[in-house]
């Protein structure tokens, strides 16, 4: 049995302050929340204020995107390393990161590599465009990013897949429960293929893209779709919690 994980992905929202009174409102509701693992993803800078008011909860902490070395002049990065020094887990790829800052499927592969070696748990995030899903490309899309993402990988495990449509990502538009674990379904025979339907079978695979408490549970109801990656409904506690609160009762 996989353990869901419902990630929250903060982006570029909250201050510290904003953080800490964000966290303090969700930490008892998702604490006492049992055999669902919980991620808050936050931005760098409140981390270590976060990490403080999680340490004696069930509630795990990641950040949302590393450089691949381990250190260096590279100014304004963070590395693996630093990283590991607060964290589990770590969001690569992220479609943003894609889009806005130039991640190629290469550079991703060097972080998920990198992050392995670190001992961090990599959320790898992949995922179709608009277009592409148009054309009826998502099986060679998410194929592609898959296979580059992992390449000269010996074992995933450890790893997270968050299978995001671009389309849905705060778009409000979902795909359909349905959809979404049929390309899941499609990714974990990749990770068959490429490894081993043991590995497959032990592999978490989410789903993301305008997940909110009113639709988790087309989600969390399909057999290969193991939990959420939640960005703006992320950002209000008591929708979180409920996210959360729906995933223990239909996987518990
Ligand atoms: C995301 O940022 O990964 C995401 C899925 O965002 P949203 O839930 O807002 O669509």
């Amino acid at each position: 049995m996989r353990l869901p994980i419902i990630a929250a992905n903060w982006k570029m929202n909250t201050n510290i302050e904003q953080a800490v009174g964000l966290v303090e409102e969700m930490r008892d509701g998702l604490d006492k929340i049992e055999k669902v693992e919980k991620v808050l993803c936050p931005p760098f800078i409140s981390l270590a204020a976060v990490r403080e008011l999680i340490a004696d909860s069930s509630i795990k902490l990641g950040a949302q995107n590393m450089h691949f070395e381990e250190k260096g002049a590279y100014t304004g990065e963070i590395s693996p390393l630093m990283v590991k020094d607060l964290c589990e887990y770590i969001i690569l790829g992220h479609s943003e990161r894609r889009q806005y800052f130039g991640e190629t499927d290469e550079m991703i592969n060097k972080k998920v590599k990198a992050a392995l070696r670190a001992g961090l748990k990599p959320i790898l995030c992949i995922g179709e465009k608009l277009e592409e899903n148009e054309q009826g490309k998502t099986a060679e899309v998410v194929t592609r990013q898959i296979k580059a993402a992992l390449a000269e990988v010996v074992s995933p495990l450890g790893l997270v897949i968050a299978y995001e449509p671009v389309w849905a990502i705060g778009t409000g538009k979902a795909a359909s429960g349905e959809g979404a674990n049929t390309t899941i379904g499609f990714i974990r025979r990749i990770i068959a293929q490429l490894y081993s339907e043991e590995i497959a079978q032990a592999i978490c695979i989410q789903y993301g893209g305008s997940v909110t408490s009113a639709n988790v549970a087309d989600f969390i109801g399909q057999p290969e779709i193991d939990g959420a990656l939640v960005g703006g409904a992320s950002l209000k506690a008591e929708e979180f919690i409920g996210i959360v609160e729906q995933t223990a009762a239909a996987k518990g």
